[in-house]
């Protein structure tokens, strides 16, 4: 199929959720990507965060083939392996200590709200179940997680959304504080605000918000599904503000390219979903954790994680001196640029005619290169942006 038949198929077959730019992706290697018609493009997206260790990579699929024809699937109701190796890697990495398995990053979430008001159900008898988000937040596309995403073009014409969600600003100790009584059970927040336009939360709010969360036996939750499994230049952003959360949400890049999610949580929360309380039918999918294992091996390694920090540290100094460049925020290759002028989306667009796929991000411009990407493929991808907003 050329990309005029896929795109008339596209529009006759499936609902038009998405806007899309006008692409059709076939294959890949590293961080290049080929159209349908031959085309290739460096990508400086990796799926939105997904494809950590880039396309087709040759441990990756070797991982994968090799699962899937041992065995591809086994339900929850008998013990599987490569979820006992996964979820032991994730502790060690974390020093949390139990981990629940799903498929996204909404349904991690789900979990994580699941846990805090059950945790906090029981302890306080049905009278905490209020959870504090921040203003700006994305934390999914479910009923749950849209009430739980502090925007407001969010709430609309699904109602009714779940109850038991406020907002408060983010980088604002008293607006935070302001919301905390007794009836609150947890408190949620991402480190750096992916969708919401790369907005990286102030060390000393997060500070005050573990402290405020601590007097008063609040949970701390932190959505790392986009700045974790070493997005950020540490495995989880977490690490980089020294603070201790309760829980974690994680996924995006946690395989590699496979739908995979997790809930890491501290021990008092452990044993909160007791059976029958939760589950998924595909979570810790054999072939999602054998993909999970081979990036994890991966990614975890120090020297990696250095990497990481050093080319989105060389991409963040060849951004900031490029015309129409206001600022370059971000850590690791989480990277968002603030432009001078000029609508992001267009000049994403005239980037992938180029032969750059990019991402925006509110008014900004973002950039999620798959974390393997060589300083070759970044040289290519940084020519092709400087030209464009030149
Ligand atoms: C992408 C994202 C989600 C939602 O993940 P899905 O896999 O699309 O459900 C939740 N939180 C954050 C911070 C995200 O970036």
């Amino acid at each position: 199929m050329n990309f005029d038949t896929i795109k008339d198929g596209d529009a006759e077959y499936l609902m038009s959720a998405y806007g899309r730019f006008p692409v059709a992706l076939v294959e890949g290697k590293g961080a290049v990507a080929k159209d349908a018609d031959g085309r290739e493009y460096i990508d400086f997206t990796s799926g939105i965060g997904v494809n950590c260790l880039g396309y087709s990579d040759d441990g990756l699929a070797g991982a994968v083939s090799e699962q899937m024809s041992k065995i591809q699937h086994i339900s929850n109701l008998y013990y599987n392996p490569l979820q006992v190796e996964v979820a032991k890697k994730l502790v060690e990495l974390t020093g949390l200590s139990k981990v629940f398995f799903c498929n996204s990053g909404a349904e991690a979430n789900e979990c994580a709200i699941k846990i805090a008001r059950k945790y906090a159900f029981e302890k306080y008898n049905g009278k905490r179940n209020k959870i504090i988000t921040l203003v700006n937040s994305f934390h999914g596309r479910t009923i749950t997680t849209l009430a739980a995403t502090g925007q407001d073009s969010f709430h609309n014409y699904f109602f009714p959304f779940t109850e038991g969600f406020v907002y408060a600003e983010a980088n604002n100790i008293e607006s935070l504080r302001s919301l905390i009584d007794d009836t609150v059970c947890a408190v949620f927040i991402e480190l750096i605000q992916g969708e919401g336009g790369v907005n990286p939360i102030l060390k000393p709010f997060v500070w005050e918000a573990e402290k405020l969360c601590r007097d008063n036996d609040i949970l701390l939750l932190v959505d790392e599904v986009q700045t974790g499994v070493a997005r950020t230049g540490t495995f989880y952003c977490y690490e980089q503000y020294g603070i201790t959360p309760d829980l974690i949400t994680t996924a995006k890049g946690l395989a590699g390219g496979l739908p995979f999610g997790a809930c890491i949580c501290e021990e008092k929360l452990g044993d909160v979903l007791s059976a029958g309380t939760h589950g998924s039918t595909f979570g810790g999918n054999p072939v999602a954790c054998a993909a999970s294992l081979e990036v994890l091996n991966r990614v975890s390694d120090s020297k990696f994680l250095n990497e990481v920090s050093e080319k989105g540290e060389y991409i963040r100094e060849k951004l900031i001196k490029m015309n129409n460049v206001k600022e370059v925020r971000g850590l690791g290759m989480m990277i968002g640029i603030v432009l001078e002028s000029g609508d992001a989306k267009e000049i994403a667009a005239r980037c992938v005619e180029n032969g750059l796929l990019i991402l925006t991000a509110k008014t900004l411009l973002r950039l999620l290169p798959p974390l393997t990407i060589t300083y070759e493929e970044i040289d290519s991808g940084l020519d092709i942006l400087e030209r464009v907003l030149a």
